[in-house]
């Protein structure tokens, strides 16, 4: 069977086999395998990787864009905090799930897992 794009069917939440399945359960929890072509999903898990994509675009793309609007108009720290902390917290929790199914993808179609010890034998 053809896979597809891992990123694309990450990004929408989808079976990296068939594309069509739901990769998740809840908000972030992975399905233990494909409704519909019933793909195994319990062997790989992205961890903390996608944790570390959202913390680098928001903290190189957003964060300059709060420290401008602080300094570009004098604002009070506050005010700065009452605008962009909600911004920060919905662009990181809006970021989390696609990476999260783009990481997950791209591990299940290369075969990607971890190595136990027992395998250096
Ligand atoms: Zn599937």
């Amino acid at each position: 069977m053809a896979y597809h794009s891992p990123v694309s069917t990450g990004m929408r939440g989808r079976c990296p086999r068939c594309g069509e399945g739901a990769l998740f359960k809840g908000f972030l929890a992975f399905n233990d395998h494909c409704e519909a072509c019933d793909a195994d999903f319990k062997i790989e898990d992205a961890g903390d990787g996608p944790a570390i994509f959202v913390i680098f675009i928001v903290g190189i793309v957003i964060v300059p864009m709060a420290l401008g609007f602080q300094l570009a108009l004098d604002a009070p720290v506050w005010l700065t905090l009452l605008i962009w902390g909600p911004i920060l917290t919905l662009a990181s929790i809006g970021l989390l799930r696609p990476l999260r199914g783009i990481m997950f993808n791209t591990q299940w179609v290369r075969n990607a897992r971890e190595v136990k010890r027992d395998e250096f034998k």
